[in-house]
């Protein structure tokens, strides 16, 4: 497995293995790996020759200084884990390799960021597209995987690679939960023994409200939101019921599209998201 810091170092390991006609995937994460990204990088060894997986704990997309600073990360045990998983390249870039300059951009997302985590964390999808554009500039992959998880962000990538027209294709992988059902995330390493006990409660809610689609979509809102609310430890900051395309709320289980729900739940100082599809 190669560990690579420089963007000239994996630009000569891509273009080597495209001279000789080798697939490359890429799966962006931000370290800390668990079940959840383990998925794409299986899912992309499958469809691909080569797979790169990229650590980097991108500034630009944390609204908020504490959660950058206490963001978790163990490089040693992560490449332990790639390594066991037969990753071909791991791209791990200091700062100055994505950023060497200030990216003063602004996309504009349409619709897609005026909801839920778009609204909740200003600037946060703007932060995300600067480095995931920065890195299939890099890595010329043909295709890329993201998590379901990170519904929205999903949603904004595919966008971005429309309107930027890169010749990747983005592929969505299904959330890998744990045997209690709470979604995977690096940010569950900080919840304490007590919080991570309760925040199985936010799937069990949502999965509960799958089966609740006799309710109007507001009642069905407050009664996820009641219910997550009535444990002391959490704290809902927003649930909401949204069109699959275009990522507003919806008011009516007759709508068009598919819909999904999404949520952001805070235990202590810790945020976590899930999301459950509707239809
Ligand atoms: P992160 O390291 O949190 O930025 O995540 C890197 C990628 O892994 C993103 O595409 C996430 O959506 C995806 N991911 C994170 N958690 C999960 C999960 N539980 N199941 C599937 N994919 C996930």
């Amino acid at each position: 497995m190669e560990v690579l810091k420089t963007v000239q170092a994996v630009r000569s390991f891509c273009k080597e293995h495209k001279n000789s006609g080798k697939t490359i995937g890429l799966v962006p994460t931000m370290g800390a790996l668990h079940e959840g990204h383990i998925s794409l990088v299986k899912k992309c060894k499958k469809e691909n020759n080569i797979t790169i997986v990229s650590i980097f704990i991108n500034p630009e997309q944390f609204n908020n200084k504490n959660d950058f600073r206490n963001y978790p990360h163990d490089i040693e045990r992560d490449l332990k884990i790639l390594k066991e998983q037969n990753t071909d390249c791991v791209f791990v870039p200091p700062e100055e390799e994505i950023y060497p300059a200030p990216d003063y951009r602004m996309f504009n997302f349409g619709t897609l960021d005026k909801s839920m985590e778009g609204a909740f964390r200003p600037g946060h999808f703007n932060g995300v597209a600067k480095v995931v554009s920065r890195l299939f500039q890099i890595i010329e992959a043909q295709r890329a995987y993201f998590g379901e998880k990170d519904f929205q962000q999903l949603a904004i990538i595919k966008q971005m690679v429309k309107f930027i027209n890169l010749p990747v294709e983005v592929r969505s992988c299904p959330t890998v939960r744990n045997s209690d059902g709470l979604a995977q995330s690096s940010r569950n390493a900080l919840l304490n023994p007590q919080q991570r006990t309760h925040a199985s409660l936010i799937s069990k809610v949502l999965f509960e409200a799958r089966d609740k689609k006799d309710l109007p979509v507001e009642e069905l809102k407050n009664w996820v939101a009641t219910r997550i609310n009535e444990n002391p430890f959490l704290e809902v900051e927003y649930f909401e019921i949204a069109d699959i395309e275009t990522l507003q709320p919806v008011r009516s289980w007759e709508n068009g599209n598919g819909i999904i729900g999404c949520i952001a739940v805070k235990t202590g100082n810790v945020r976590l998201i899930d999301n459950v599809f509707f239809k």
